[in-house]
């Protein structure tokens, strides 16, 4: 019997054998062993890099077939050569590897009321509140002069020490109970408390004592520590990118298990899924060269060298037909390419359903998202991705029997947001948002579906090897 309806599929309803689960628990491990440790830029495209190499991609070119570049350690491309030539265009998964954060001032140490602190800076869409009174860890580089690189992972080792920005107790909060949301927190009190122990005094340094209290001894018990396991000096914090994001691992929700929760899934559950995809994809002799680019600063507005404004792409694309093709103009493998800016969608939240539009909203469990333009309110600042484009990834989709929905982000007038792909879209080449649907996103313990990872990763996977 054919339906004339349409509507989207629960996916555990559909992957529901012994197999499935199996394939699902080892798919979902693995991403959670990733998400625990990988919680900056570099952490991500280090990750990225190491499992590209160990399936033979050289970071010295392309001339082999398998390639790939990073720039700065913040962003990464990759290229698998396919049979066709590259006329016939990329495949490509565009992801990104940043995520809303607090990071560290350049001048961060402060000493107040004998405590220490480092001041912050929040990067990307965070909500304020959700970053007081929890355990928070310290990621990110320290270059000193000499150019040495100092790798910096405080807070996530057994029994290592935490941080954390403290929060105004209910006895003293009337007054900003009154206060607006927006106006209620204020980045200049975000400020992350590293210690309340003073520098030891030497005794017939005793008389001092009082003067040099007055002289940031705790700041200098600080420092001193620093410089104990980093050799740093406050300086070298200037030349520092250092960030303050949730600690612990990345871990199962439910009790059933079927959900995933952890810092960061918007977007390195996508830089996951597509280097699962790829890497799935090597011993199937792809038709299409396939492409992975995961981009920094997407949070921000891809600016800067590393963000999708960038020319990065471009030059690697270009090395990428010098190396597979190089008969193919530039713009012809541009024009020919289709690609997937992987990015994470709003799932429905139970408890905010007014916020969405019902019919054009995504669900927990109901496989990879698309979303045909981003932007907000008339469609501003959107990739519009054309109804030919989607008429054949749904067809793919649909002959694979993968799940999947279609949504927008919120009511029309509710908001809105923008991803990488009307970068890339310059470019001519087709491409359309799609990934994984999230609960609390852009907060430090995000929701996803363990069944849409599984679904997303097949989804990704037959974009590759797809005619
Ligand atoms: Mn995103
Ligand atoms: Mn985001």
């Amino acid at each position: 019997m054919h339906a004339f309806d349409y509507s989207s599929k629960n996916c555990w309803e559909v992957y529901n054998s012994n197999q499935d689960e199996t394939a699902i628990n080892q798919l979902s491990a693995r991403y959670l062993d990733f998400l625990g440790a990988c919680k900056t830029e570099r952490e991500t495209v280090a990750y990225v890099a190491a499992r590209l190499e160990a399936a033979g991609f050289s970071a010295e070119g392309f001339g082999s077939g398998k390639g790939m570049r990073n720039i700065q350690g913040k962003a990464i491309f990759a290229a698998a050569r396919g049979g066709l030539g590259l006329s016939a265009g990329l495949r490509i998964i565009f992801a990104h590897t940043d995520t809303p954060r607090l990071d560290l001032k350049q001048r961060p140490l402060q000493e107040q009321s004998e405590v220490a602190q480092f001041k912050t800076h929040y990067y990307g869409g965070i909500r304020k509140y959700q970053w007081f009174a929890r355990p928070l860890a310290l990621h990110g580089v320290i270059i000193r002069e000499d150019g040495a690189s100092v790798r910096v992972t405080l807070g996530e080792a057994k029994g290592e020490p935490v941080f954390a920005i403290s929060d105004l107790l209910p006895h003293l909060a009337s007054a900003q109970m009154d206060q607006p949301l927006r106006a209620a927190f204020e980045a200049e009190k975000m400020n992350l408390i590293i210690g309340h122990k003073p520098e030891p005094v030497k005794k017939r340094d005793e008389r001092r004592k009082k003067e040099e209290q007055e002289q940031n001894r705790i700041k200098n018990h600080i420092l001193r520590l620093l410089h104990a396991k980093y050799g740093i000096v406050e300086e070298d914090l200037y030349s520092a990118e250092l960030q303050a994001v949730p600690a612990g691992p990345a871990v199962e929700v439910g009790l059933d298990g079927s959900l995933l929760g952890g810092y960061g899934q918007d977007d390195r559950i996508n830089v996951f899924l597509g280097l699962e995809a790829l890497l799935a994809s090597l011993d199937g002799e792809n038709s299409h060269s396939c492409c992975l680019v995961f981009l920094d600063k997407e949070e921000i507005g891809s600016e800067g060298s590393t963000g999708a404004k960038s020319r990065f792409f471009e030059y690697c694309v270009q090395d990428v037909i010098a190396a597979f093709d190089p008969g193919a103009g530039f713009a012809e493998v541009m024009l020919a390419s289709r690609a997937l800016s992987a990015d994470v969608h709003a799932a429905v939240d139970p408890d905010w359903q007014d916020l969405h539009e019902k019919l054009n909203s995504a669900l927990l469990g109901h496989g990879p998202c698309f979303c045909k333009f981003t932007g907000s309110r008339g469609k501003y600042e959107a990739n519009d991705a054309h109804p030919e484009y989607f008429a054949w990834l749904r067809g793919i989709l649909n002959k694979a029997g993968i799940p999947w929905q279609m949504a927008e982000l919120g009511k029309v007038d509710g908001g809105g947001g923008g991803t990488v792909a009307m970068h890339f879209a310059g470019y001519g080449m087709n491409i359309i948002d799609c990934g994984p649907a999230v609960l609390s996103m852009h907060s430090p313990f995000e929701l996803t579906s363990k069944v849409d990872l599984y679904a997303t990763w097949l989804a990704f996977k037959t974009f590759f090897s797809s005619r």
